[in-house]
């Protein structure tokens, strides 16, 4: 096989092709043991007729030609022809609308019997490598662009998400005597996902269509494009690095330290000491002898002591001179946080190469530039551009490209979230956001990962790592720069559909990480996954003072594919003692405005007993939610989430932190509840 695919890949690199025309294709496919309707190149009409005999029943012609890439566009398709006189008729016509152009032959095959159209095709992302795509064809990829992708190699189980995943999935799984093979067409992407993987040579490619049948499927055209073998990824590091000693640096050094308030140098170094960092301090600064009361010194190179981490705020132009004499000193890791580098143009882009040069060539790791540090509130630093306010310890590890973004965000989110290890990745000179996320994750005191990413740079290495991780600990992302900058000129029409953002959702899924649409939502599930367990059942139980937001909470609920819990009958009865006279219903339980936190806790209490609640949705009133906190803070929910929802929230925020603080989740609407529990739900059993 590897011969025979060899030989066809050759000979068209001979002729100066990138492009292997519909019989080549095939050759290519059979002899995978893909099943296609063949085709044999005939050079005469008598060939034509010979071959179509040989054939059997109606035939197919279509023009074989390096020059023309979509045949039936340019009338070189002859579809059902029955017998030698429309063979003969088709081919002559073919020859004269083809008479100018460049013609290997024409192929002639079976005519196959209809099925249910679908594409599957190849195309290459510039970050995550080849991409597989699988859709129905007609209307659904044309206009619904209902397609599905993957990052290759795919599983098993990604295979069959794909087949899952699109919209269009009821005509495959049997509509109206519609079906489709699904074992079949699952092995066919994977045998397609290994050809890629042996010949990274294949750019793109499309099989388009393929004829779904109840028994299997054949490919009715196929086009492959051949490209460069794509350099290796960037070479993983031999080992997964902690990063240990950046998350805990036993000193740290501060180039630039500053003693007038308002600079930048100042900002950092009194975070470090209102924020009471254990460690040693070194403030550099030639021009003090001392910075908050800490000695300073006028060079690194001064100190003298060991240092773990040097931070550095010193102009851009004079970084590569500081790295090196950090480098000299013996620091473990430089973390440059000015900016004015490859963000502002070539020429920071050349201040980081050399930068770069310096650290590899020493094995010391940089982070930045062009960053906010690191902060870890379990070692009480605070390296941050931006002043921060006291935090307290949590499990969320936020990895965020951007520096100020995440100060910003802190200043508010801090009262209603705890963070572990906040990390800013800036420009990911070295360090980048998968070497970050390995490390983040690893740390003990890290339950739940955030990324804000503007791109990514691990390209697969990412979606390995992710997908190890999120077994464990959730990752939560927010890709911005989600809407298309312009298609990309290409030959395939799985080039075509495979947009950035498409293939980001897509690596996404395949690694489990949950995608935020944006900065609220990204937060707003990381407080109910940092703070709650997960659903382990699909029934919610919806508890309410008032019907509308219970109505509406319901309707969320079945909106966001999950559905309301019927309890047991003995607990209904109990239910029902609970239920002023005029109240029906028990799910949602509407207590009207006479509700008070005894009667829910007694509620939640029975829910809790029922065998199909998996999670709750409580609807408080804004104006007595302090009177909440505590009942339900004490209730045993044995491993069941719960998620409330105030209305108006933002009016009653010293209650709604105080119930953040007990650990319950406040949202200001039904549906961000209902979101967060489905999201938590469908994580579970997909990590499962
Ligand atoms: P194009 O280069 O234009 O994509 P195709 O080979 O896909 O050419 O042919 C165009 C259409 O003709 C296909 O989408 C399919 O509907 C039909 N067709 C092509 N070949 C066959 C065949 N062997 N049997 C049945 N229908 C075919
Ligand atoms: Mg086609």
């Amino acid at each position: 096989m590897r011969v025979l695919l060899e030989e066809i890949f050759g000979r068209a690199r001979g002729e100066g092709r990138a492009y292997l025309m519909e019989h080549e294709s095939k050759a290519v496919l059979e002899s995978l043991g893909i099943s296609t309707t063949g085709g044999v190149l005939a050079r005469s009409e008598e060939e034509a007729v010979d071959a179509a005999k040989s054939i059997g029943g109606p035939v197919v012609l279509k023009v074989m030609s390096p020059q023309v890439v979509h045949k039936s566009d340019a009338g070189g398709v002859a579809l059902d022809l029955p017998g030698p006189g429309e063979v003969r008729g088709a081919y002559r016509e073919m020859m004269e609308a083809f008479a100018e152009k460049e013609i290997a032959g024409v192929a002639v095959q079976e005519m196959a019997r209809p099925g249910t159209e679908a594409i599957v095709g190849v195309a290459r992302d510039p970050t995550f490598g080849p991409i597989l795509m699988f859709g129905l064809g007609g209307i659904f990829v044309e206009i619904l662009q209902d397609v599905s992708l993957r990052s290759i190699p795919i599983t098993e189980a990604d295979a069959d998400e794909m087949i899952r995943g699109i919209k269009g999935r009821s005509l495959l799984e049997g509509y109206r005597g519609r079906s489709a093979d699904i074992p079949a067409l699952k092995r066919l992407l994977l045998r397609i996902s290994d050809l890629v993987v042996e010949h990274p040579e294949i750019a793109e490619m499309d099989l388009n269509p393929v004829f779904l049948y109840p028994d299997g499927y054949t490919v009715v055209d196929a086009r492959i494009i051949l490209g460069d073998v794509p350099e290796e990824a960037e070479a993983a590091p031999a080992k997964v690095q902690d990063l240990r000693e950046l998350f805990y640096p036993k000193s740290i050094a501060v180039i630039g330290a500053s003693g007038t308030r308002g600079k930048l140098g100042w900002n950092v170094f009194s975070n470090l000491i209102s924020h009471d960092f254990k460690g040693e301090l070194y403030p550099i600064n030639p021009k003090a002898e001392s910075i908050l009361g800490v000695k300073a010194y006028p060079r690194i190179s001064a100190v003298n002591k060991p240092i773990d981490v040097a931070v550095i705020l010193v102009q851009a132009s004079m970084t590569p001179e500081v790295v090196r004499e950090c480098c000299d000193c013996g620091v473990k890791y430089v973390i440059v946080e000015s900016a004015g580098f490859a963000e502002m143009g070539e020429e920071g882009r050349k201040i980081e190469e050399e930068m770069k040069a310096i650290t590899d060539s020493r094995g010391v790791r940089l982070l930045g530039p062009n960053c906010s540090g690191i902060i870890n509130t379990h070692c009480s630093m605070v390296q941050s551009i931006g002043i921060v306010d006291a935090l307290s310890k949590g499990n969320i590890g936020l990895i965020s490209q951007a520096g100020v973004c995440a100060a910003g965000m802190l200043w508010g989110l801090r009262h209603i979230m705890d963070f572990g290890i906040v990390a800013t990745i800036g420009n990911k000179l070295d360090i980048n956001e998968t070497d970050m996320l390995e490390a983040v994750s690893q740390d003990e005191n890290v339950e739940v990962v955030c990324m804000y990413l503007e791109s990514v740079k691990g390209g697969r290495r990412f979606i390995d790592a992710a997908k190890r991780i999120t077994r464990e600990k959730p990752i939560i992302a927010l890709k911005s720069g989600r809407t298309e900058a312009g298609k990309r000129a290409v030959a395939s029409h799985t080039a075509s559909m495979a947009g950035d953002d498409l293939v980001y959702s897509a690596v996404f899924s395949q690694a489990g990480v949950i995608r935020a649409r944006d900065y609220e939502h990204m937060f707003n599930l990381a407080r109910a996954v940092s703070k709650q367990p997960f659903p382990e059942k699909e029934g919610v139980f919806i508890i309410t003072y008032a019907g509308s937001l219970g109505v509406i909470s319901a309707d969320a609920v079945i909106d966001e594919g999950m559905r309301l819990a019927e309890l047991e009958e003995h607990l209904k009865e109990r239910l029902l003692d609970l239920l002023p006279e005029y109240v029906g219903g028990t799910n949602p339980v509407d207590y009207t405005f006479s509700m008070d936190a005894e009667t829910v806790k007694r509620t939640i209490e029975i829910g809790v007993e029922s065998e199909d609640v998996g999670s709750f949705i409580v609807i408080l009133q804004a104006e007595i939610l302090g009177s909440y906190v505590e009942p339900l803070g004490k209730v045993d929910y044995r491993g069941k989430p719960i998620t409330v929802c105030v209305a108006g929230k933002e009016f009653a925020m010293d209650e709604v932190i105080r119930m953040e603080n007990a650990g319950i989740p406040v949202y200001q609407t039904p549906e961000q509840c209902a979101d967060a529990i489905s999201v938590m739900y469908r994580h579970r059993r997909s990590s499962r």
